[in-house]
């Protein structure tokens, strides 16, 4: 691996993504924009005369522009990310953000309508075709719908719903600074909000220490503001879905996607019931870094030794292909033929993103960016991202484009089980201590970061809301009594719960899009039950069913097809059964 970062236009073709399979040059795009530009009118001529018998008419012709808009707008950002500096794409970037807004303009008509449309003449019109499950999960929507002055109201209010978020956001990213702060060494460092976390898996203790106290200083210098614009925030949530006919917040947050609220109560009680496993990790933890009391800033330091394994990008595919073989023949062949066929955009480059995605339009082949160093943790981003991309490639295959997407319920199901596969894999065939250790750790961190974490994030939110629901006001006291509560609970006594771990509450942005972080832990587990399936199980055709389904279903109907029911406590369990299988081998290394 070389060190130096090149050009864009010096990098080998073989290393590029095939681009143009999106649109053979940029007179393809203009030309494309220029169709859309007078499709998107035509649109509108449907407006207040849609009915159940035109209906199909507007899905078919939305369908034409929309597929056309996302190509538009997925390729122009795909090439400014090749290299950000680029002043020409950056501006393609906006006429595709311009088209973007023209179209959802003109078709934000077609759902209010057809909800306003008899609901028995609506089924009949979308019985037999392919829109039945998108009608029929629209439709779910009429019980929680106001009267035509109710919305308007609620519509003009609309802007203000987001204040909380927004009010937090200017605290935390604009506003707040922090103390610099000194190293073991004694030398002077400033703390960010960016450095905060490589401060705290860096093994200097003082260091660690410091940034944990000078982190926390400046959240708590601002307790009864971000109290009081948090506790503005779930009132909002309460005032909305009570105007809305739902029977509590949480109900509200779960209905878009129809999940039951039972899901969200089962993930907590199951991982309550699990807790003294983390217990165990922690206790573990303690005696790997030879610590008489371990504080929350020993828990982000790595407890095994670095390795400095480097593996090329071609040996990284090779093990990743040879991780997924329990996927069948014909994933296998679609893979390597996305691995060697243009998908991916391998490496750094002077001016290009960083980080990985898997991204791309319905209708062509999907794409990886990466970043690709040579890392271990580079190879799990590869076999990420391509059970992203696989995830797609079936489901564009298989689908219209109206289930052309996965909801975030699913979202990162298929990423995860590539990397469970992959470790897997990783672990049975790799002897060397050091290595394994490393490995294990990195899983286990896993489990605890995505887990443990998300779920107390949960449990948090949950307890909060369901105070405020009762009429009980919500104070900086109240909310960190909550929290250290939980800390305690979760964590156990092998570490010390200091003051400022019962602030964290504080710096969290996902608190203020309520009820959306526990999907991180029941996407985890349904993913590691079912790698554990199709190892263990021959559970790969359901899977490969799961990956063909797009959102043609409701997500849970759509994971139970695949093998996983997670309104029961059984994946979760599984999963905790895998981790509890680290954690052995983890103590007896
Ligand atoms: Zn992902």
């Amino acid at each position: 691996m070389s060190m130096t970062v090149i050009e864009r236009k010096n990098v080998k073709i073989e290393d590029k993504w095939k681009i143009e399979d999106l649109f053979s040059d940029i007179s393809q795009w203009e030309k494309e924009y220029e169709m859309c530009e007078k499709l998107i009118p035509e649109l509108m001529e449907y407006k207040g005369r849609l009915s159940s018998s035109n209906m199909l008419d507007i899905f078919e012709k939305d369908e034409i522009i929309g597929r056309s808009v996302e190509r538009l707008y997925v390729y122009a950002n795909m090439k400014s990310h090749e290299d950000m500096g680029d002043n020409f794409y950056q501006g393609l970037c906006k006429k595709a953000d311009s088209i973007i807004v023209k179209y959802n303009e003109a078709c934000a008509f077609i759902e209010p309508e057809i909800l306003g449309l008899d609901e028995e003449d609506v089924l009949k019109a979308s019985e037999g075709t392919v829109y039945r499950h998108f009608i029929e999960n629209l439709l779910r929507n009429k019980a929680h719908i106001l009267d035509t002055k109710g919305e308007e109201m609620l519509a003009g209010i609309y802007e203000l719903t987001s204040a909380a978020d927004d009010i937090f956001s200017m605290i935390n990213d604009a506003d707040m600074t922090f103390e610099p702060i000194v190293d073991g060494k004694g030398n002077e460092r400033p703390l960010t909000h960016g450095k905060y976390q490589s401060y705290l898996e860096s093994s200097d203790r003082v260091l660690r220490k410091n940034a944990f106290k000078s982190y926390y200083k400046s959240f708590y210098a601002l307790k009864n503001t971000i109290a009081a614009v948090y506790s503005s925030g779930v009132r909002k949530d309460i005032v909305i879905s009570r105007l809305r006919n739902y029977s509590s917040c949480i109900e509200s947050f779960l209905y878009g996607d129809n999940i039951p609220v039972d899901v969200y109560k089962n993930l907590i009680e199951t991982v309550n019931k699990n807790l003294h496993l983390l217990k165990r990790y922690i206790s573990l933890r303690k005696k790997r870094l030879g610590v008489d009391k371990l504080h929350f800033y020993d828990l982000y330091t790595p407890i095994v030794d670095n390795i400095n394994v480097k593996t090329s990008f071609e040996e990284a595919c090779k093990k990743v292909v040879d991780a997924l073989e329990p996927l069948g023949e014909e994933y296998i062949n679609v893979l390597k033929k996305g691995m060697s066929e243009g998908w991916i955009d391998k490496y750094e480059n002077k001016g290009k993103r960083s980080g990985a995605y898997s991204w791309g339009a319905y209708g062509t082949h999907p794409y990886v960016l990466m970043n690709y160093d040579g890392n271990i943790n580079s190879m799990f981003t590869l076999a990420h991202e391509m059970g992203h991309a696989m995830h797609s490639y079936y489901t564009w295959r298989e689908q219209p484009f109206v289930y052309g997407s996965y909801t975030i319920f699913v979202a990162e199901v298929a990423s995860t089980v590539n990397e469970a596969l992959l470790m897997e894999y990783l672990l049975s065939v790799t002897e060397d201590k050091k290595y394994r250790a490393y490995l294990i750790n990195y899983y286990m961190e896993q489990f605890r970061g995505t887990l443990f974490r998300q779920t107390m994030f949960a449990e948090f939110e949950l307890t909060v809301h369901e105070m405020a629901e009762k009429g009980v006001p919500l104070t900086f006291e109240s909310m960190t009594e909550i929290y250290r509560q939980l800390n305690i609970k979760y964590f156990g006594d092998d570490i010390v719960i200091d003051d400022e771990i019962c602030y964290e509450w504080m710096r969290i942005p996902h608190f203020y899009t309520a009820f959306y972080v526990y999907q991180y832990a029941t996407g985890y587990s349904c993913a590691v039950a079912l790698a554990d399936r199709i190892i263990n199980k021959n559970g790969a055709d359901d899977y490969i069913g799961f990956l063909k389904s797009g959102c043609s279903d409701y997500s849970i109907s759509l994971l139970r097809k695949a093998g996983v029911d997670i309104s029961t406590a059984e994946p979760i369990e599984n999963a905790m059964k895998v981790f509890e299988g680290l954690l052995n081998k983890m103590e007896s290394l």
